[in-house]
């Protein structure tokens, strides 16, 4: 069972400003490749992975598994999935050129090129809905996933994760005028959330599912709030903070729901990609980049 941590942390402790992305805004959130369909359910979800949208990035796919067969070999493709609805992890910006020639940007997109670059192979990234991140991995369409993925025992099961590379805590957003104040009010209200992530699921584990309304993602939920849909968002509070700089009438509250800290995903036993990820995050962590890195995309308060 999923097990978590409940901490009431003050804003000040475990968040760092409302300008969450440094130069540049997290706007132009487009379409990822999901469908419907895909979300009829988790489970479905999870699993579906070749739905006519992922068909366009079949030519992506096909030179990920060629790259696998060489996997430690300098040269070839290094493939990410990720969602990139996710500020500042990972999202698009229109105005601007990722590391794989795509206008996917965001502090895990730089994480990976770093990685990239130290195995000598370009990074692909793959734009997935959230809960096809693993099904990716374990099919071999992906190398790794880098997503603001939270380190779970549940996860754990599939995947190896690697060290970890920062803390966040599950928020929680209400309109201005919300009378909850916090996690004890949480009890018969109903809750948006992004389908499998964390929020999601430690959400339908304290409430039950029928409190739970599942959205593609989290800014839709943001919108299901401003409509009066839901009653509250949890999610993680680096974009928590960017839906709620970009969207009046909303406010994050200061006690968070839960801790939890994330990590890259390989699928398991792949120890040869998870020692160089490894060593990668160690020397990032050493040199300064990834503070770097990360105040580039989080200005601290
Ligand atoms: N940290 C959350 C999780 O791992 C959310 C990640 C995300 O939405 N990209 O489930």
């Amino acid at each position: 069972m999923m097990k978590k941590s409940i901490l009431c942390l003050a804003a000040a402790v475990c968040t760092v400003s409302l300008a969450a992305c440094g130069g540049n805004s997290a706007t132009e959130t487009t379409a990822a490749p999901t469908t419907a369909a895909e979300a009829a359910d988790t489970t479905t979800a999870a699993e579906a992975e070749n739905t006519e949208d992922n068909s366009a990035q079949a030519e992506d796919t096909e030179s990920a598994e060629e790259t696998q067969a060489e996997a430690g070999s300098e040269g070839g493709t290094l493939v990410m999935a990720t969602n990139a609805e996710f500020p500042p992890y990972e999202y698009h910006d229109s105005a601007v050129t990722g590391p794989d020639g795509s206008d996917i940007v965001g502090i895990d997109v730089e994480i990976a090129a770093a990685i990239a670059e130290k195995m000598g192979k370009e990074l692909v990234i793959e734009d997935v809905q959230f809960a096809s991140i693993i099904p990716e991995i374990l099919s071999g369409k992906a190398d790794f996933g880098a997503a603001g993925m939270t380190v779970t025992e549940d996860r754990l099961v599939n995947v190896d994760f690697s060290d970890t590379y920062a803390t966040a805590v599950q928020s929680i957003i209400v309109t201005a005028d919300s009378e909850i104040t916090g996690p004890d009010d949480l009890e018969g209200k109903l809750i948006g959330v992004q389908e499998g992530t964390t929020g999601d699921l430690y959400s339908t584990d304290d409430f039950g599912d029928d409190m739970v309304e599942r959205y593609l993602k989290g800014v839709d939920a943001v919108q299901a709030l401003l409509q009066g849909k839901v009653d509250v968002v949890i999610i993680d509070n680096e974009p928590a903070k960017v839906f709620v700089s970009e969207n009046e009438g909303l406010k994050l509250l200061d006690a968070a729901y839960a801790e939890e800290e994330y990590a890259i995903a390989v699928k398991k036993g792949n120890t040869e990609l998870l020692d160089q990820i490894n060593s990668a995050i160690a020397e990032l962590k050493e040199s300064g980049k990834l503070d770097e890195i990360t105040a580039k995309y989080i200005t601290a308060e």
